[in-house]
């Protein structure tokens, strides 16, 4: 006998049926003699529609109210995964985030875990019952509804599988696993055996929305057996058991997997999109010391994410252009906080866009073998694709193109690195 947790995304809790289906897969789990802590998302569209709301009502939302209205989405689907089961004849209830508490940090609309209490929920687990936790939300010190950022579901059933020292994470979505890229805009995309933590962090963090960054780390961190696999197959697929889907492991694991032939060593693992970018560019900051840190200070303070950043070469009298990216949700109010400190930054012009995409080739073979970025950029430059920023890390190589050439840069790489999946039967 096992302790698993189950997470469902969106697509497979878009309404009453394919609640049934998870119903249905979650109850053999538990028939097979498991413990079992469901977490699930909200119905696929839901929390962008909340989202939506929130912007209407006031495009400077108060984050913490933000939360009150999204984390909505995945209360209704905890409800009816329980309700769900009990019509099957199981026992099964519902944990809200404030009831079992999953105590998160204050910060609003990107709250990161601390604590879950789980005394109780394991003794309800140990007797049987089926726990169906929403994901995404919590409680923050001050008694008040958090949220844990987009794809945060991931994270809470990690977190949860942490807590109660699961044997597994499974991670049910609406692909089969982790794939070299995403098989939504790559046909030809391979599904991976196995991918390591270091590689699936980076990938996710580049925009591999398959796995929340936040989810990969605190798995590597904690431990927790992790598998993405499908929640849309039929009755005669493989058992979760068997690990159909892809896991998440350790270098050891994948240098024993390479050794006994499963898994070839590949130079890079994934390609990855980002289109949630926006590019703010100050035209005329004083070139001069402390000019930047006068930019990215209020955003720092203010939990804004810089990723991207370039000055130009300063022009004449002093002056130069600072280029750099933020997430898109938070355009508007980087905008407000620069416009603020317009006087103290001393800039003339400020100027967004978010017509930008963030191209991602990752890779561990990367640390060992030159040539990888020369690849990218010689690929992009024969399709005539612009670079617009460069940013790099041991294991990645990113570039801010134009948002309507991504599907195109994408395939190219795809193919210029050779993970087609023709390739291999070529
Ligand atoms: P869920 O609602 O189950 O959390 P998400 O939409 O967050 O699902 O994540 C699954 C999606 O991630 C897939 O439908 C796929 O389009 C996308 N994706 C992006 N990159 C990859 C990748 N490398 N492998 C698999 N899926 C990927
Ligand atoms: N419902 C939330 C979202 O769409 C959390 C999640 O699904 O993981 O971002
Ligand atoms: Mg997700």
């Amino acid at each position: 006998m096992a302790r698993i947790v189950m997470k469902f995304g969106g697509t497979s809790m878009a309404g009453t049926e394919r609640i049934r289906r998870v119903a249905n897969i979650v109850r053999k789990q538990q028939a097979a003699g498991h413990e079992v802590a469901v977490v699930v998302s909200a119905m696929a569209g839901e929390t962008d529609r909340l989202v939506n709301f929130c912007r209407e009502a006031n495009p400077l939302y108060d984050p913490a109210e933000y939360d009150v209205v999204v984390a909505s989405g995945e209360q209704v689907t905890s409800g009816l995964l329980a309700l769900t089961l009990q019509s099957m004849g199981c026992k099964a209830r519902s944990w809200l985030g404030w009831q079992l508490p999953v105590k998160t940090i204050e910060a609003h609309s990107k709250a990161r875990v601390e604590t879950i209490d789980s005394p109780e929920l394991i003794e309800s687990l140990a007797s049987g019952e089926i726990a169906v936790i929403p994901g995404f939300q919590g409680v923050s010190e001050g008694g008040r509804i958090t949220t844990m950022g987009r794809g945060g579901s991931d994270t809470s059933a990690v977190a949860v599988a942490a807590a109660i020292k699961a044997d597994r994470c499974d991670i049910y979505t609406d692909v089969d696993g982790v794939y070299t890229t995403d098989p939504r805009i790559v046909a030809k995309a391979k599904k991976q055996k196995a991918v390591t933590y270091e590689e699936m962090l980076e990938l996710a963090s580049v925009g591999a929305k398959v796995l929340q960054t936040r989810s990969v780390g605190l798995a590597m961190k904690s431990g927790v057996r992790l598998q993405v696999l499908s929640s849309f197959l039929g009755d005669d697929a493989i058992p979760a058991d068997e690990l159909p889907g892809t896991m998440i492991v350790s270098d050891d694991e994948m240098n024993a997997l390479v050794e006994n032939g499963d898994m070839e060593r590949q130079l890079v693992t994934g390609i990855a999109h980002d289109k949630n970018e926006a590019k703010i560019i100050l035209t005329r900051v004083p070139d001069k010391p402390g000019a930047v840190a006068h930019i990215f200070e209020p955003l720092a303070d203010a939990s804004i994410n810089v990723d991207m950043i370039i000055q130009n070469v300063g022009r004449d009298k002093g002056e130069t252009d600072v280029t750099f990216t933020v997430p898109q949700a938070d355009l508007p109010r980087a905008q407000a906080l620069l416009e603020d400190k317009r006087e103290e930054i001393g800039f003339n012009r400020l100027i967004t866009d978010s017509k930008i995409a963030k191209i991602s080739v990752v890779g561990v073979g990367m640390k060992s073998h030159a040539g990888v970025a020369s690849t990218m950029f010689k690929s992009l430059s024969d399709r005539g694709i612009n670079i617009q920023a460069i940013s790099t890390s041991e294991i990645k190589i990113s570039v801010l193109i134009d948002e309507d050439e991504t599907e195109l840069a994408v395939r190219v790489l795809h193919t210029a690195y050779g993970l087609d999946a023709s390739d291999e039967a070529a």
